[in-house]
């Protein structure tokens, strides 16, 4: 139905939905070929580590200037006379007061503290701004007043896979989720209730004509999932808990790969989530009632970023009476 050509890579896990697993086959197909790295040797970093990769949050904005009616000067002078009542004195104070004036001209100016973290965002936008926003008035004047996007995507958070730049979507053409490893997890009402509503938002009101679930290549939510125990305590408060929804993923290419290296065996699951995701989504009765109509189409997708590739497969769905919803 929604399949493109191609021959059969996959079909879904048996631990997957009673749906699923009797009414669908995935087809997968080669939709894009062009190489954007010719290096074969590239390790990539692994998402999951031993160690904490953030520190404590700090602020990174500093306070402006807001009563606008207030001259720089009077401010200036209003603090000075503040810090001179509360006993500072010469040098320090005035050493003080030039240390805050130069921070306040700085925001006085509209702008924030210079830190490269910050230079780099006020640049991005510029840059957005002037080359893209200020070229495109009518696109953007059209976006002003709705969204009505033609995808929903699922794609997964790693920084080397955004879907607007790998499929060049513009603003307005795909409604996207972001999470460890592109999961979407089985129809729960109490669990994952940030992927339900993003689901729900997309197909009941924006009406989106795609789902398409994009893997990728050396996923370390994937290798996480590869490695986790299946059970028993976790070392993590959220990503096992989060990657075990590809345990069938799992399970299937550990039964038909046995013999499979490691990173043989990730991959072939960096595709096999995806299939078991598209299952997932039919226990979406909005989903599957978007299918009966075929106002909805569900692909899979794997963007192999070491060999510049990527892959699109439909998922064919055979209604039986059966299965009639
Ligand atoms: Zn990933």
């Amino acid at each position: 139905m929604s399949s493109i050509n191609g021959s059969c890579i996959a079909s879904l896990a048996p631990a997957q939905s009673q749906l699923t697993k009797r009414s669908a086959t995935l087809r997968p197909s080669f939709f894009a070929k062009s190489r954007i790295n010719s290096g074969s040797n590239i390790v990539p970093p692994a998402l999951i580590r031993n160690q904490p990769v953030f520190a404590a949050p700090a602020p990174i904005i500093n306070p402006t200037l807001r009563d606008h009616d207030m001259a720089y000067e009077e401010a200036v002078a209003a603090l000075k006379k503040l810090l001179i009542e509360n006993g500072e004195l010469e040098p320090k104070a005035a050493a003080k007061v030039s240390e805050i004036t130069a921070e306040l001209q700085t925001t006085a100016n509209g702008s924030t503290i210079s830190s490269p973290a910050v230079d780099k965002i006020k640049d991005g936008f510029i840059h957005f701004k002037r080359e893209k926003y200020e070229k495109k008035p009518e696109l953007y004047g059209e976006l002003a007043k709705g969204q009505s996007p033609p995808y929903m995507v699922f794609a997964c958070s790693d920084s080397r896979v955004c879907p607007s730049h790998v499929l060049d979507f513009q603003p307005g053409e795909a409604f996207v989720v972001r999470n460890i490893a592109n999961m979407v997890p089985a129809y729960d009402k109490v669990k994952h209730t940030g992927v339900g509503s993003a689901i729900e938002y997309a197909v009941l009101h924006l009406k989106v004509q795609n789902i398409v679930v994009i893997g990728h290549s050396a996923c370390g939510g994937i290798k996480g999932l590869m490695s986790f125990p299946d059970s028993g305590p976790t070392s993590t408060d959220f990503i096992e808990d989060w990657v075990k929804i590809g345990l069938p993923a799992k399970h299937k290419v550990l039964a038909e790969n046995a013999d499979a290296s490691f990173a043989e065996q990730c991959t072939t699951c960096e595709k096999e989530a995806v299939n078991v995701s598209l299952g997932n989504l039919l226990t979406y009765p909005f989903v599957r009632d978007g299918l009966v109509k075929k106002t909805l189409a569900l692909k899979g997708g794997y963007y192999d970023f070491v060999n510049g590739t990527f892959e699109l497969w439909g998922l064919e769905f055979g209604l039986s009476p059966s299965l009639s919803v």
